[in-house]
């Protein structure tokens, strides 16, 4: 780990070091952007739906600038139709106004497309601490909660669309799986 990485992930759960060259060049950008202070501000914004999980992590957070006095924020929702959206924006605001930024704007950018892979390795944890399985190449997910890998799709769509219902055959649990896109 270099200090940029202990410097994101301070405070937070280990983390599992894994080879992936989209998140790697996610925070290659964050750690080389020139407004810190927010991009660790932003750090307390979560998604609405996922608890623990920062709209970094998840991959939603692209980009922090400022023009002026002005606060911009770019984010990329995860599945199209995301109804956390209008959530994670008000939280955004809130979250800079809170910290004395008062003029903030936050914009959408629909490209390139959230993938998956923008996910970080501390997003992957925490998806699977709420026992949710995390992407998977192969999309064959191994159970979170005895991390077996016995397990069968019980149907493609879960809670919600971008979730499949898997079912443990070792433990019998059955959990929602984090499609990969
Ligand atoms: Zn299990």
């Amino acid at each position: 780990m270099t200090m940029s990485d202990a410097a994101i992930y301070k405070g937070s759960h280990q983390v599992i070091p894994t080879v992936n060259p989209v998140y790697a060049q996610r925070r290659k950008f964050r750690v080389d952007g020139e407004h810190q202070v927010l991009w660790n501000l932003l750090d307390s914004v979560y998604d609405p739906e996922l608890p623990g999980l920062t709209i970094w992590d998840l991959g939603v957070l692209q980009d922090v600038r400022k023009q002026d006095d002005t606060c911009i924020v770019v984010i990329t929702p995860t599945y199209s139709g995301c109804p956390a959206v209008d959530t994670m924006k008000q939280d955004i605001i809130s979250a800079l106004n809170d910290a004395g930024y008062q003029q903030v704007k936050v914009e959408v950018a629909l490209a390139p497309a959230w993938g998956t892979d923008m996910i970080s390795p501390a997003g992957k944890q925490q998806l699977s601490s709420l026992h949710i399985a995390p992407p998977q190449e192969d999309d064959q997910p191994n159970c979170p909660v005895c991390g077996s890998s016995n397990t069968t799709v019980l149907s493609q769509f879960g809670s919600t669309a971008c979730k499949a219902l898997h079912q443990c055959r070792d433990c019998f649990e059955a959990f929602d799986y984090f499609k990969r896109i």
